[in-house]
């Protein structure tokens, strides 16, 4: 816990070092062969793995080097259902592993570097060893693009985030800054003015690239200021954000503006790289999915979490969308009796 708690966060806050399950313990106990596999270890890959393993598919789940996904970089998770006092994000990701593992779920703590989704078995490999399996979960998440200043990813949870949805509560009664210019960041700081007295909008040119209704509702907001032609040079502050160094990125000038937040909404990139463009993405590069269900183009490969879905970004929708893979998989097996 920060002094500004902070919650569910697909991309901020701040880095923690609490562990979640030891490392690779189980990777001997893994099959080559699985019914279904799961890419991905977040609230999506972690709640698909539990309902496919207690729907005794003795699913694989490759989690990558950092198990967990986002949650594992937030501190206080307060809109997670169930946890009324707020958990801690790694605690949450802890007991999701407990949970999937139970059941039967055997989790690989390493990265796949490779798949192949041309013919079935399905196929991916991962430090030196080769998982087939009938069907795949596709749930390894999004990320936030950040400024990538040294000032930005020490404070992030002391102040600097990524998500207004999760975060804007601690910032009742204070000024704070967002950056961006798309419909990302226009949405951001609208949210931000239910808490904020003041909210600073950072757009680095001298126009907006999100759609003129969002931005027509941001200037016309009396708790929004707009500043245009502004970076981000720095955040100032030693154990919380304070202020922001801001650059004209016209006269070259710098000013200070005092403020307790940083919103970074500069947009997000869906992981699909090891997919090597075995599947459609839409014109922001998430993955597709059919209408009403998680399936993907490929026959037997579904889709789950923020790698489709940039409209939500939250845990509870990608545990959400994570149960509807899974079910759709088992019926897909079902009905393939494979
Ligand atoms: P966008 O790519 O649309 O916008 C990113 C913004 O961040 C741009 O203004 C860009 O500036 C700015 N930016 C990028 N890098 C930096 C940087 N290093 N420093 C400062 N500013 C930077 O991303 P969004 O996340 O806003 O939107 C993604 C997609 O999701 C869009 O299609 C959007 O319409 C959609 N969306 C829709 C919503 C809705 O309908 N309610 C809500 C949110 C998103 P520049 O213009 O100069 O490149």
């Amino acid at each position: 816990m920060t002094e500004k708690g902070f919650t569910i966060d697909f991309g901020s806050s701040e880095p923690t070092t609490t562990p979640v399950a030891a490392p690779a313990a189980n990777v001997a106990a893994t099959t080559s062969h699985s019914k279904l596999m799961i890419f991905g270890s977040g609230p999506a890959g972690l709640t698909a793995a539990i309902y496919a393993a207690r729907a005794q598919l003795a699913p694989t789940l490759l989690a990558g080097y950092e198990p967990g996904g986002q949650l594992m970089l937030t501190s206080e998770v307060e809109n997670f259902p169930g946890f009324p006092e707020g958990i801690n994000g790694p605690d949450l990701m802890a007991k999701m592993i407990t949970q999937a593992e139970r059941f039967g779920t055997v989790i690989v703590n390493q990265d796949v570097e490779r798949v192949d989704l041309s013919k079935r078995p399905f196929r991916a490999w991962s430090a030196g060893r080769e998982f087939t399996a009938d069907a795949v979960v596709i749930a390894t998440g999004a990320s936030a693009i950040w400024l990538g200043l040294e000032s930005e990813t020490r404070l992030r949870g002391r102040g600097v985030s990524s998500c207004a949805t999760c975060d804007g509560f601690f910032f009742k009664g204070e000024e704070v800054a967002v950056v961006g210019g798309g419909d990302t960041a226009l949405e951001e700081a609208l949210f931000l003015t239910r808490f904020a007295t003041k909210v600073h909008l950072l757009v680095r040119r001298d126009t907006f690239r999100g759609s003129k209704i969002m931005v027509a509702r941001a200037q016309a907001h009396e708790k929004i200021e707009i500043h245009f032609n502004r970076e981000v040079v720095e955040v100032i502050g030693e154990k919380k954000t304070e202020a922001l160094k801001l650059k004209d990125t016209v006269s070259g000038a710098t000013e200070q503006l005092a403020v307790g937040g940083l919103f970074v909404a500069i947009g997000h990139k869906p992981n699909t790289e090891l997919l090597g463009g075995a599947l459609p993405v839409d014109a922001a590069g998430y993955l597709q999915v059919k209408e009403h269900s998680s399936a993907s183009a490929i026959d037997g490969v579904f889709i789950a979490g923020d790698v489709h879905d940039h409209r939500y970004r939250q845990a509870v929708t990608a545990a959400g969308d994570g149960c509807r893979a899974a079910l759709d998989a088992e019926r897909w097996l079902a009905e393939h009796a494979v």
